[in-house]
Protein backbone atom coordinates (compact mmCIF):
# COMPACT_ATOMS: atom_id res chain seq x y z
CA UNK A 1 0.00 0.00 0.00
CA UNK A 2 2.86 2.34 0.85
CA UNK A 3 4.12 1.90 -2.68
CA UNK A 4 0.79 3.02 -3.98
CA UNK A 5 0.80 6.14 -1.86
CA UNK A 6 4.30 7.28 -2.73
CA UNK A 7 3.40 8.30 -6.31
CA UNK A 8 0.25 9.96 -5.00
CA UNK A 9 2.34 11.91 -2.52
CA UNK A 10 4.63 12.94 -5.35
CA UNK A 11 1.67 14.07 -7.41
CA UNK A 12 0.43 16.13 -4.49
CA UNK A 13 3.83 17.75 -4.21
CA UNK A 14 4.01 18.48 -7.92
CA UNK A 15 0.51 19.94 -7.79
CA UNK A 16 1.39 22.17 -4.84
CA UNK A 17 4.58 23.32 -6.53
CA UNK A 18 2.78 24.22 -9.74
CA UNK A 19 -0.10 25.89 -7.98
CA UNK A 20 2.16 28.00 -5.79
CA UNK A 21 4.29 28.86 -8.78
CA UNK A 22 1.23 30.18 -10.52
CA UNK A 23 0.02 32.12 -7.51
CA UNK A 24 3.41 33.73 -7.18
CA UNK A 25 3.77 34.61 -10.84
CA UNK A 26 0.24 35.92 -11.01
CA UNK A 27 0.88 38.14 -8.05
CA UNK A 28 4.18 39.31 -9.47
CA UNK A 29 2.61 40.67 -12.54
CA UNK A 30 -0.88 41.44 -11.26
CA UNK A 31 -2.16 38.88 -13.68
CA UNK A 32 -5.60 37.61 -13.05
CA UNK A 33 -5.46 34.94 -15.67
CA UNK A 34 -2.30 33.78 -17.36
CA UNK A 35 -2.65 33.59 -21.07
CA UNK A 36 -3.44 30.00 -21.99
CA UNK A 37 -2.47 30.59 -25.61
CA UNK A 38 1.21 30.76 -24.84
CA UNK A 39 2.41 27.21 -25.38
CA UNK A 40 5.65 25.59 -26.49
CA UNK A 41 6.08 25.25 -30.25
CA UNK A 42 6.53 21.66 -31.47
CA UNK A 43 10.11 20.52 -30.84
CA UNK A 44 10.88 23.55 -28.71
CA UNK A 45 14.50 23.49 -27.59
CA UNK A 46 15.79 24.29 -24.13
CA UNK A 47 17.09 27.83 -23.70
CA UNK A 48 20.83 27.80 -23.24
CA UNK A 49 22.15 30.92 -21.57
CA UNK A 50 25.80 31.72 -22.07
CA UNK A 51 26.28 35.47 -21.65
CA UNK A 52 22.67 36.41 -20.88
CA UNK A 53 22.35 38.96 -23.67
CA UNK A 54 18.75 40.18 -23.97
CA UNK A 55 17.55 41.72 -27.20
CA UNK A 56 14.22 43.34 -28.04
CA UNK A 57 13.98 43.86 -31.78
CA UNK A 58 11.17 46.10 -33.01
CA UNK A 59 8.72 44.52 -30.52
CA UNK A 60 5.06 45.26 -31.04
CA UNK A 61 2.33 44.22 -28.66
CA UNK A 62 -1.18 45.04 -27.47
CA UNK A 63 -3.41 43.28 -24.95
CA UNK A 64 -6.45 44.01 -27.06
CA UNK A 65 -6.66 44.37 -30.80
CA UNK A 66 -6.80 47.96 -31.92
CA UNK A 67 -4.98 49.23 -28.82
CA UNK A 68 -1.23 48.87 -29.32
CA UNK A 69 0.84 49.22 -26.16
CA UNK A 70 4.35 48.67 -27.55
CA UNK A 71 4.84 50.16 -30.99
CA UNK A 72 8.23 48.87 -32.12
CA UNK A 73 10.53 48.76 -29.10
CA UNK A 74 14.20 47.87 -29.57
CA UNK A 75 17.05 47.63 -27.07
CA UNK A 76 19.98 45.40 -26.29
CA UNK A 77 21.22 44.49 -22.82
CA UNK A 78 24.70 42.96 -23.06
CA UNK A 79 25.34 40.03 -20.72
CA UNK A 80 25.83 41.13 -17.12
CA UNK A 81 24.78 44.75 -17.76
CA UNK A 82 21.91 46.73 -16.28
CA UNK A 83 19.18 48.40 -18.30
CA UNK A 84 16.67 50.64 -16.59
CA UNK A 85 13.28 51.35 -18.10
CA UNK A 86 11.55 54.53 -17.06
CA UNK A 87 8.61 56.50 -18.35
CA UNK A 88 5.17 57.77 -17.41
CA UNK A 89 2.61 55.49 -15.83
CA UNK A 90 0.98 53.29 -18.46
CA UNK A 91 3.87 53.67 -20.91
CA UNK A 92 4.31 49.89 -21.09
CA UNK A 93 7.23 49.27 -18.72
CA UNK A 94 5.78 46.25 -16.90
CA UNK A 95 4.52 44.94 -20.23
CA UNK A 96 8.15 44.59 -21.32
CA UNK A 97 8.85 42.40 -18.29
CA UNK A 98 5.76 40.29 -18.93
CA UNK A 99 6.81 39.72 -22.54
CA UNK A 100 10.35 38.73 -21.54
CA UNK A 101 8.88 36.14 -19.18
CA UNK A 102 6.63 35.15 -22.06
CA UNK A 103 3.31 35.62 -20.35
CA UNK A 104 2.21 36.85 -23.75
CA UNK A 105 3.59 36.46 -27.24
CA UNK A 106 4.70 39.52 -29.17
CA UNK A 107 2.56 40.48 -32.13
CA UNK A 108 5.52 41.77 -34.15
CA UNK A 109 9.30 41.76 -33.91
CA UNK A 110 11.15 39.41 -31.60
CA UNK A 111 12.74 38.95 -28.21
CA UNK A 112 15.87 36.85 -27.95
CA UNK A 113 18.27 35.69 -25.28
CA UNK A 114 21.76 34.87 -26.48
CA UNK A 115 20.41 34.71 -30.02
CA UNK A 116 17.55 32.31 -29.25
CA UNK A 117 14.03 33.56 -29.95
CA UNK A 118 12.16 33.16 -26.65
CA UNK A 119 9.00 32.21 -28.54
CA UNK A 120 10.76 29.09 -29.80
CA UNK A 121 12.34 27.74 -26.60
CA UNK A 122 10.80 25.63 -23.86
CA UNK A 123 8.95 28.01 -21.54
CA UNK A 124 10.10 26.08 -18.51
CA UNK A 125 13.75 26.68 -19.35
CA UNK A 126 13.06 30.34 -20.15
CA UNK A 127 11.45 30.94 -16.78
CA UNK A 128 14.11 28.96 -14.94
CA UNK A 129 16.70 31.44 -16.19
CA UNK A 130 14.87 34.60 -15.18
CA UNK A 131 14.44 35.78 -11.61
CA UNK A 132 11.98 38.46 -10.62
CA UNK A 133 11.97 40.69 -7.60
CA UNK A 134 8.37 41.88 -7.82
CA UNK A 135 6.71 45.04 -6.54
CA UNK A 136 4.75 43.08 -3.98
CA UNK A 137 5.94 39.80 -2.59
CA UNK A 138 3.39 37.18 -1.72
CA UNK A 139 4.10 35.42 1.55
CA UNK A 140 2.67 32.04 2.36
CA UNK A 141 1.17 31.19 5.74
CA UNK A 142 4.18 29.15 6.64
CA UNK A 143 7.55 29.64 8.30
CA UNK A 144 9.97 32.36 7.23
CA UNK A 145 12.40 29.57 6.31
CA UNK A 146 9.82 28.06 3.96
CA UNK A 147 9.09 31.44 2.44
CA UNK A 148 12.76 31.98 1.62
CA UNK A 149 13.46 28.38 0.60
CA UNK A 150 10.60 28.63 -1.84
CA UNK A 151 13.08 30.17 -4.27
CA UNK A 152 14.46 26.74 -5.01
CA UNK A 153 12.87 23.36 -4.29
CA UNK A 154 15.13 21.21 -2.13
CA UNK A 155 17.29 24.05 -0.76
CA UNK A 156 19.07 23.07 2.45
CA UNK A 157 18.91 25.10 5.66
CA UNK A 158 22.51 26.25 5.09
CA UNK A 159 21.65 27.46 1.60
CA UNK A 160 18.56 29.24 2.91
CA UNK A 161 20.63 31.01 5.55
CA UNK A 162 23.31 31.98 3.03
CA UNK A 163 20.64 33.50 0.77
CA UNK A 164 19.13 35.31 3.74
CA UNK A 165 22.57 36.68 4.52
CA UNK A 166 23.00 37.87 0.94
CA UNK A 167 19.64 39.62 1.19
CA UNK A 168 20.58 41.09 4.58
CA UNK A 169 17.65 39.53 6.41
CA UNK A 170 19.51 36.80 8.29
CA UNK A 171 20.16 39.07 11.28
CA UNK A 172 16.47 39.92 11.54
CA UNK A 173 15.38 36.27 11.30
CA UNK A 174 17.98 35.04 13.80
CA UNK A 175 16.65 37.44 16.41
CA UNK A 176 13.10 36.08 16.18
CA UNK A 177 12.29 33.77 19.12
CA UNK A 178 11.71 30.86 16.77
CA UNK A 179 14.25 31.87 14.13
CA UNK A 180 13.65 30.39 10.70
CA UNK A 181 10.71 28.42 12.12
CA UNK A 182 8.73 31.58 12.89
CA UNK A 183 5.34 31.65 11.23
CA UNK A 184 4.63 34.56 8.90
CA UNK A 185 1.54 35.70 7.05
CA UNK A 186 -2.02 36.12 8.22
CA UNK A 187 -1.68 33.98 11.32
CA UNK A 188 1.88 34.92 12.19
CA UNK A 189 4.39 37.65 12.01
CA UNK A 190 3.61 40.56 9.71
CA UNK A 191 6.63 41.68 7.74
CA UNK A 192 7.25 45.28 6.71
CA UNK A 193 7.50 46.24 3.03
CA UNK A 194 11.29 46.27 3.23
CA UNK A 195 11.45 42.87 4.95
CA UNK A 196 9.14 41.37 2.34
CA UNK A 197 11.36 42.71 -0.39
CA UNK A 198 14.34 41.10 1.30
CA UNK A 199 12.51 37.77 1.31
CA UNK A 200 12.03 38.19 -2.44
CA UNK A 201 15.72 39.00 -2.87
CA UNK A 202 16.71 35.93 -0.83
CA UNK A 203 14.44 33.74 -2.98
CA UNK A 204 16.12 35.13 -6.09
CA UNK A 205 19.57 34.45 -4.66
CA UNK A 206 18.55 30.83 -4.13
CA UNK A 207 17.25 30.57 -7.67
CA UNK A 208 20.51 32.17 -8.87
CA UNK A 209 19.27 33.12 -12.36
CA UNK A 210 21.54 34.72 -14.98
CA UNK A 211 18.81 37.24 -15.88
CA UNK A 212 17.03 39.41 -13.38
CA UNK A 213 13.96 41.65 -13.54
CA UNK A 214 13.56 44.15 -10.75
CA UNK A 215 10.10 45.64 -10.64
CA UNK A 216 10.44 48.59 -8.33
CA UNK A 217 7.59 49.29 -5.95
CA UNK A 218 5.65 52.47 -6.70
CA UNK A 219 5.33 53.39 -3.05
CA UNK A 220 8.61 54.40 -1.53
CA UNK A 221 9.96 52.80 1.62
CA UNK A 222 11.50 55.13 4.17
CA UNK A 223 14.72 56.48 2.74
CA UNK A 224 17.11 54.55 5.02
CA UNK A 225 15.47 51.20 4.27
CA UNK A 226 15.30 52.19 0.63
CA UNK A 227 19.01 52.88 0.29
CA UNK A 228 19.89 49.70 2.22
CA UNK A 229 17.69 47.69 -0.18
CA UNK A 230 19.25 49.44 -3.15
CA UNK A 231 22.71 48.42 -1.96
CA UNK A 232 21.58 44.81 -1.62
CA UNK A 233 20.00 44.88 -5.07
CA UNK A 234 23.18 46.27 -6.57
CA UNK A 235 25.10 43.31 -5.12
CA UNK A 236 22.52 40.85 -6.42
CA UNK A 237 22.52 42.30 -9.93
CA UNK A 238 26.30 42.26 -10.16
CA UNK A 239 27.33 39.87 -12.94
CA UNK A 240 23.69 39.25 -13.97
CA UNK A 241 21.85 40.80 -16.85
CA UNK A 242 19.37 43.07 -15.09
CA UNK A 243 16.32 44.95 -16.26
CA UNK A 244 15.03 47.45 -13.73
CA UNK A 245 11.55 48.83 -14.08
CA UNK A 246 12.00 52.05 -12.21
CA UNK A 247 9.63 54.59 -10.79
CA UNK A 248 12.15 56.60 -8.85
CA UNK A 249 14.98 57.88 -11.01
CA UNK A 250 17.30 58.22 -8.02
CA UNK A 251 17.60 54.42 -7.88
CA UNK A 252 18.92 54.00 -11.42
CA UNK A 253 21.53 56.72 -11.91
CA UNK A 254 24.23 54.02 -12.15
CA UNK A 255 22.47 51.87 -14.79
CA UNK A 256 24.59 51.07 -17.87
CA UNK A 257 21.75 52.31 -20.05
CA UNK A 258 18.42 53.97 -19.41
CA UNK A 259 15.55 53.67 -21.84
CA UNK A 260 12.77 56.23 -21.62
CA UNK A 261 9.53 54.75 -22.79
CA UNK A 262 6.71 57.02 -23.84
CA UNK A 263 3.44 55.97 -25.44
CA UNK A 264 4.86 52.59 -26.42
CA UNK A 265 8.02 53.91 -28.05
CA UNK A 266 11.59 54.48 -26.93
CA UNK A 267 11.65 58.26 -26.68
CA UNK A 268 15.22 58.63 -25.37
CA UNK A 269 18.11 56.42 -24.37
CA UNK A 270 21.50 56.87 -22.76
CA UNK A 271 23.22 57.09 -19.41
CA UNK A 272 21.89 59.28 -16.63
CA UNK A 273 24.43 62.00 -17.41
CA UNK A 274 23.86 61.98 -21.17
CA UNK A 275 20.08 62.03 -20.73
CA UNK A 276 20.31 65.02 -18.42
CA UNK A 277 22.43 66.79 -21.03
CA UNK A 278 19.82 66.06 -23.71
CA UNK A 279 17.36 68.16 -21.73
CA UNK A 280 14.35 66.13 -22.88
CA UNK A 281 11.72 64.00 -21.17
CA UNK A 282 14.20 62.36 -18.77
CA UNK A 283 15.67 65.68 -17.68
CA UNK A 284 12.13 66.93 -17.10
CA UNK A 285 11.21 63.85 -15.03
CA UNK A 286 14.42 64.22 -13.03
CA UNK A 287 13.74 67.88 -12.25
CA UNK A 288 10.18 67.05 -11.23
CA UNK A 289 11.23 64.22 -8.90
CA UNK A 290 13.97 66.34 -7.36
CA UNK A 291 11.46 69.11 -6.66
CA UNK A 292 9.04 66.58 -5.13
CA UNK A 293 11.79 65.15 -2.91
CA UNK A 294 12.64 68.67 -1.70
CA UNK A 295 8.98 69.36 -0.93
CA UNK A 296 8.74 66.11 1.02
CA UNK A 297 11.78 67.02 3.10
CA UNK A 298 10.61 70.55 3.85
P1 LIG B 1 3.10 51.86 -14.26
O1 LIG B 1 4.30 52.76 -14.18
O2 LIG B 1 1.87 52.60 -13.85
O3 LIG B 1 3.28 50.55 -13.57
P2 LIG B 1 3.63 50.72 -16.89
O4 LIG B 1 4.45 51.62 -17.74
O5 LIG B 1 4.33 49.59 -16.23
O6 LIG B 1 2.84 51.58 -15.83
P3 LIG B 1 1.98 48.67 -18.11
O7 LIG B 1 1.59 48.00 -16.85
O8 LIG B 1 3.00 48.04 -18.97
O9 LIG B 1 2.46 50.19 -17.80
O10 LIG B 1 0.66 48.94 -18.94
C1 LIG B 1 0.65 49.58 -20.20
C2 LIG B 1 -0.77 49.72 -20.68
O11 LIG B 1 -1.34 48.44 -20.88
C3 LIG B 1 -1.69 50.45 -19.71
O12 LIG B 1 -2.48 51.32 -20.44
C4 LIG B 1 -2.54 49.35 -19.13
O13 LIG B 1 -3.82 49.83 -18.86
C5 LIG B 1 -2.57 48.31 -20.22
N1 LIG B 1 -2.68 46.93 -19.67
C6 LIG B 1 -1.87 46.38 -18.76
N2 LIG B 1 -2.23 45.11 -18.50
C7 LIG B 1 -3.31 44.85 -19.26
C8 LIG B 1 -4.17 43.72 -19.44
N3 LIG B 1 -3.96 42.58 -18.78
N4 LIG B 1 -5.19 43.84 -20.30
C9 LIG B 1 -5.42 45.00 -20.98
N5 LIG B 1 -4.65 46.09 -20.85
C10 LIG B 1 -3.62 46.04 -20.01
Amino acid sequence: LAQLFRPLDMLGMVYRTIRQGLIDMAAMFNLIDTNAEVVDVPNAQPLIVSEGRVKFDNVRFGYESGRPILKGVSFLVPGGKTLAIVGPSGAGKSTIARLLFRFYDVSGGSISIDGQDIGRVQQRTLRANIGIVPQDTVLFNDTIGYNIGYGRAGATQDEIEAAAQGAAIHGFVSKLPEGYRSQVGERGLKLSGGEKQRVAIARTLLKDPPILILDEATSALDSRTESAIQRTLRDVSERRTTIVIAHRLSTIVDADEIVVLNEGRVAERGTHASLLRQGGLYAEMWARQAAEAEMAEA
